[in-house]
């Protein structure tokens, strides 16, 4: 179901099928399987559990591995002990994640001006 939703997003439905080759359906295939929340929805959360309405509490989840406890919110990654997060936390992708977060969220504004839509001051 992400697939199509994925490939409607990548206005593909407009061609058929047998137009792409295994490697392109594949490629698709992965980057849906391991994409993660956008920046905007994390900043959303972040802000989230600093006005108290979201606690680490929401994250427990029997289904996932280590129950949630150990969570790695900007990379929205369940980590199975606190040993791998404190890893993960060193690694170079957690911290051009907490670059990307630390930017100012983007407005619907930015994204009129940007389709050129936006009024002269
Ligand atoms: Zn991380």
């Amino acid at each position: 179901m992400n697939l199509l939703i994925y490939c409607s997003y990548l206005r593909l439905s407009k061609y058929p099928i047998s137009c792409f080759s295994f490697f392109v359906l594949f490629d698709i295939f992965y980057r849906v399987k391991r994409r993660t929340k956008d920046i905007d929805q994390i900043q959303d959360e972040l802000q989230a559990i600093a006005e108290g309405r979201r606690t680490k509490s929401d994250y427990l989840d029997p289904d996932v591995s280590g129950g949630g406890q150990h969570v790695c919110i900007p990379c929205s990654r369940v980590f199975i002990n606190a040993q791998a997060l404190g890893e993960h936390e060193k690694t170079k992708p957690h911290k051009k994640r907490l670059k990307l977060i630390a930017e100012p969220q983007y407005t619907q504004e930015e994204a009129d001006a940007a389709a050129g839509l936006g009024r002269e001051k």
